[in-house]
């Protein structure tokens, strides 16, 4: 591809906004990091096999080549176009388009970028037979869309229309946004004078492109994921340097990474049925603050929801639409962002009144099937193993099972309680924030500190998880079973609260060891140790808050590890294991009280009753298990 097309970086602008950072230098100049914004980009540029440049300039041109002839790298050539008077993006690019090469790509000196420019050009040739055909626009969603131009596209991403900033309290178009990224076709461009855009000074985006959709040339909105932020603002500069030095983050375009896939209905809003008209979308709270945490830490979010409505004749995609740019716009106000949003219009069952037919059928999209995560794979490039599915029902977490993608259940909308699909999800969390919190912060931190101890919990066939109620014991046996899965154990969780005994005989104020049936678990331990298999356990299909269990016996195989995870392990009989490793799970007191009150407040009971139970529980619970504590082997706290 080398040589094939020419990079185009507009670099005349004068800088206001980023005076501060320039010390009255070209914009391109501003250091982002180690390097000049337009050194980041020659050198990007270069490492993808880019060799031929032209830089368009006008405000102190001859600083900004000084600079850009100071940047030692070979193999490059590298031409500068400078305009006496400046005529804004659009103005430049016109009159130079016959000197630059036929194919360009066309950049703005302010932003910083990790494209995958190779794909961006396939895409352009590839349609190159259309007619009319100009050139391809990047487009994503970002922060800040009341302030970008927004770009609406037709369902083939034609673009029928760019509407400019700045749009007050627009609900009816998408976050979809000019990412100021163009492979356009120079030679149609230098067909074009300044005078077709009746302007002296003019704008790619606010004219240009505006002239040309007018007179029905062609051109093609990519969405993607690809990195690419603007640079413009002290603000913004910043946020991409902490961006670049996050841990954690990967901002390579090239490699697949995970991506976050979530539900819509009971989770981003409130569950009240069929949504057909935008005014019944109301947003959960906590929504847009988690939603943030994924943006900062750029993972993909791709909401996935099943829409009969459409199916059913009660909703229309243009209702869709509305909807969901109502959805765009409230998180865009706050700063928050949906990757992309992809919905299933069918329904397999017909017989209603108004349904449209075609969509009355069985098709490969509808949750729990995982056609919209095939499709969202066509747009990102995802890494399933990094992968995770939030939802509120059991038909998302079946979805997630089917994708074989991690699954976190939240105890919004539904909260499980739909019994669909007879499936348990990974994890369980009260609502996005926390999930999000738990994904970009938690998961990485636990999942770190069993790696560098993964060698003890591979060579011990049993693992037992202790820790005081609503410690996170469960969370931590899941983390865990994960990683000795992605090894190829075979790891089964059992949670000693199979051993309680009979509701109707236990009560608050009986001291630990009585509520549980420590003789059949200890000989239950005991056989393990042995490697006694296969035996049969009963594994605790616990769904959710609603605390009903659905128990099954399962048959464990000899090679199988098993995690015994729960608050009984502080009372097995030590004497008779001599395969097993513990792990006492620790956690804030106040944030253990947050939890338990929480829990049952979600029962209905009332402050003073659940401040009873706690000191029962601190009286007959917590000193057992404090004193069992020290003769645990690993201890993890969450800080
Ligand atoms: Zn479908």
């Amino acid at each position: 591809m080398r040589g094939e097309a020419q990079i185009v970086i507009l670099a005349g602008g004068l800088g206001t906004r980023l005076y501060s950072r320039t010390n009255g230098n070209p914009k391109p100049m501003a250091k982002l990091v180690n390097f000049s914004l337009i050194e980041h980009q020659i050198r990007y540029c270069a490492s993808l096999g880019f060799s031929s440049f032209a830089i368009l300039t006008s405000y102190k041109s001859e600083l900004l080549e000084q600079h850009v002839k100071s940047i030692k790298l070979s193999g490059i050539t590298i031409e500068f176009l400078k305009e006496d008077v400046a005529r804004g993006t659009a103005g430049a690019l016109l009159s130079f388009a016959s000197q630059l090469q036929k194919t360009i790509i066309v950049l703005y000196g302010d932003t910083y970028l990790t494209v995958d420019l190779r794909d961006i050009l396939r895409s352009y040739y590839y349609e190159r037979r259309t007619e009319s055909f100009i050139g391809t626009v990047l487009v994503h969603p970002n922060s800040h869309p009341h302030d970008s131009d927004i770009i609406v596209v037709d369902k083939h991403n034609w673009i029928k229309e760019v509407i400019p900033y700045p749009r007050l309290n627009d609900q009816s178009s998408r976050n979809l946004v000019n990412a100021a990224l163009y492979v356009l076709n120079a030679v149609t461009l230098s067909k074009l004078t300044l005078e077709h855009l009746e302007k002296d000074k003019t704008d790619i985006a606010k004219d240009l492109f505006p002239y040309l959709i007018r007179k029905n040339y062609k051109l093609k909105a990519i969405h993607n994921r690809w990195f690419i932020k603007d640079c413009g603002t002290p603000n913004r500069i910043d946020s991409v340097a902490e961006m670049l030095t996050y841990p954690g983050t990967n901002l390579n375009s090239q490699q697949p990474k995970g991506v976050v896939f979530l539900d819509r209905d009971g989770c981003v809003n409130e569950e009240v049925g069929y949504i057909t008209k935008p005014e019944q979308f109301k947003i959960l709270p906590g929504v847009a603050n988690g939603i943030r945490i994924l943006n900062k830490a750029n993972i993909p979010l791709i909401c996935v929801t099943n829409q009969p409505v459409i199916a059913r004749g009660e909703a229309t995609h243009e209702d869709m639409h509305l909807i969901h740019s109502k959805l765009d716009y409230e998180l865009g106000e706050t700063g928050a962002f949906i990757d992309k949003i992809i919905y299933c219009p069918h329904h397999p069952d017909t017989g209603f009144a108004g349904e449209v037919k075609d969509l009355k059928i069985l098709c490969d999209c509808r949750k729990p099937s995982v056609g919209m995560a095939l499709e969202a794979s066509k747009h990102f490039k995802i890494d399933f193993s990094k992968s995770w599915m939030i939802g509120d029902t059991t038909t998302d977490v079946q979805f997630a099972k089917n994708l074989g993608i991690k699954s976190i259940l939240l105890r919004t909308g539904y909260a499980g309680s739909d019994r669909r699909e007879n499936t348990v999800p990974d994890f369980i969390f009260d609502d996005l924030m926390q999930a999000s919190n738990f994904i970009v912060f938690d998961y990485p931190r636990i999942q770190d500190f069993f790696k560098r101890r993964i060698n003890i919990l591979l060579d011990k066939q049993i693992i037992f998880i202790g820790g005081k109620s609503r410690a996170g014991k469960s969370t931590i046996a899941k983390v865990i079973q994960k990683l000795l899965h992605g090894l190829g154990d075979d790891v089964l969780i059992i949670p000693t609260d199979n051993w309680l005994i009979d509701p109707e005989q236990r009560n608050d104020r009986m001291r630990l060891e009585q509520k549980y049936d420590l003789q059949n678990l200890n000989e239950f331990t005991q056989n393990l140790n042995c490697g006694n298999r296969p035996i049969y356990a009963s594994v605790d299909h616990r769904i959710c808050c609603h605390d009903s269990s659905v128990s099954q016996p399962i048959t464990i195989f000899k090679n199988t590890k098993i995690i015994l995870e729960g608050c009984a392990t502080s009372m097995i009989d030590l004497d008779i294991i001599s395969q097993g490793i513990f792990i006492w799970v620790d956690i804030d007191e106040d944030v253990r009280k947050h939890r338990f009150y929480k829990k049952y407040f979600q029962r209905g009971l009332c402050e003073k009753k659940i401040l009873e139970i706690y000191r029962d529980r601190v009286q007959h619970e917590d000193e057992v298990l404090e004193q069992s504590r020290e003769l645990f082997d690993i201890f993890w706290r969450l800080e």
